[in-house]
């Protein structure tokens, strides 16, 4: 039998794969991450680092569940993330603040914070002029705001490299510039067809966001993942400018503790195209400065776009492949790759080692989509 590779090859090294390589490298496994470019270069590199499940799961009550288990993780995995990699990754947990600009926006707003109370959610309902004390950047006219304190944020670039880097602390390798191509079986393992010439291991995780879909094994439906390009702005205003992360109708505002601020983001159908373009930009800024025309003197820093990894019910697809069972789905993280990042890495490794038990894994089984 040929010499194998590495005990899992993990295929992508964007958020997903770098957290899920860590993990298995933590835990005495031999790792290879490959990516067709490098680490963090696909949807992980636009991300604005949102950790908000009571905002992104309010119409999904799966989501909202394992959105909160994987917040729940954050704070022990960036701390062993960070400690292993010997790099700073910004964790913050300072909160949401979601913005109402009129009546509507008021009464949605102070319903969700009910709902919230009669859960035991910890919120607080602020009327116009006490939300623009708190952040004075806000408009003169926004007519109140939702503070959900247990939200948080990562700076997911850093915290892609930081990963990547730990994991190679642990043993892990990361080979750049290797594109897969497909799967094949045999006895006890898995063959990884790549540009390089095959790779061999006992398994594989396929964390390829928006490109699993091609890399379908011989007999199994292509997972249904799409991309939705997503544009984002980073501006660079004064250190505490901004304090929360400011959540208006049609964009958001995530400060950072140097005084960068992130604007996001655009939500388009448009294919594998990963440009900014002047119409997102344009419309970005300006929903941005309505919203917060106290930002009007930051300085434009730069656009970025990725490709969010788009699934029809806004969960991602972790399980074993029902056709190649050498192979682990950990893909399809749409809006919240990051915020899912440390439950993915949880709930592969549980799975290489066996245990299939944990609740979360029926809520994003791949077999919900067909024979995958
Ligand atoms: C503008 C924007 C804002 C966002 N904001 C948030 C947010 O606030 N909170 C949040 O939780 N999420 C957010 N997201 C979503 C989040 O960024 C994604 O869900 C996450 O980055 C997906 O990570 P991933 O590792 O699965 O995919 P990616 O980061 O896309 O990584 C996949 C990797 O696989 C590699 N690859 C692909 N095909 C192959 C192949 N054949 N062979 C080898 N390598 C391959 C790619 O090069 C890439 O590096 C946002 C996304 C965008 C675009």
């Amino acid at each position: 039998m040929p010499t194998r590779d590495a005990d899992v090859i993990v295929i992508g090294a964007g958020v997903v794969g770098c957290a899920i390589a860590f993990e298995l490298a933590a835990r005495g496994r031999r790792v290879l991450v490959v990516d067709m470019r490098r680490a963090g270069a696909g949807a992980s590199r636009a991300s604005a680092g949102i950790l908000a499940p009571y905002v992104e799961g309010h119409h999904s009550a799966a989501l909202r569940a394992v959105g909160l288990r994987s917040l729940a993780l954050y704070p022990e995995f960036v701390a062993r993330v960070v400690a292993a990699a010997g790099l700073a990754v910004e964790f913050s947990t300072s909160g949401t603040l979601e913005i109402a600009v009129d009546d509507a926006d008021v009464g949605r707003l102070q319903h969700s914070a009910a709902a919230l109370s009669a859960a035991g959610v910890p919120n607080t309902w602020m009327d116009g002029s006490r939300a623009r004390t708190l952040e004075p950047t806000l408009d003169a006219g926004i007519r109140g705001a939702l503070h959900i304190p247990v939200h948080a944020t990562v700076h997911v670039p850093a915290f892609t490299a930081a990963c990547a880097a730990a994991a190679v602390a642990a043993g892990a390798i990361v080979h750049d510039s290797v594109s897969v191509s497909g799967f094949s079986s045999e006895p006890d393992g898995i063959v990884v067809h790549t540009t390089q010439g095959d790779l061999r291991a006992t398994e594989a995780v396929l964390a390829a966001g928006s490109w699993s879909g091609a890399l379908a094994p011989p007999g199994a439906e292509a997972a249904p993942i799409r991309p939705v390009r997503g544009q984002l702005v980073h501006l660079q205003a004064d250190p505490g400018a901004v304090g929360h992360v400011l959540w208006g109708r049609d964009v958001y505002l995530v400060p950072w503790h140097d005084g960068a601020v992130f604007v996001g983001a655009t939500s388009e159908d448009v294919g594998f195209d990963e440009r900014t373009t002047a119409t997102g930009v344009q419309g970005l800024l300006a929903s941005a400065l309505a919203l917060a025309p106290g930002l009007a003197g930051a300085a434009f820093v730069e656009a970025r776009a990725g490709l969010r990894p788009g699934t029809d019910d806004s969960l991602p697809f972790i399980g074993r492949s029902a056709v190649l069972p050498g192979l682990v789905y950990a893909c399809g993280h749409f809006r919240n790759g990051a915020l899912l990042a440390p439950l993915t890495a949880r709930l592969v490794a549980a799975l290489l080692e066996g245990d299939a038990g944990d609740p979360a894994l029926p809520l994003v089984a791949p077999s919900r989509a067909g024979r995958l």
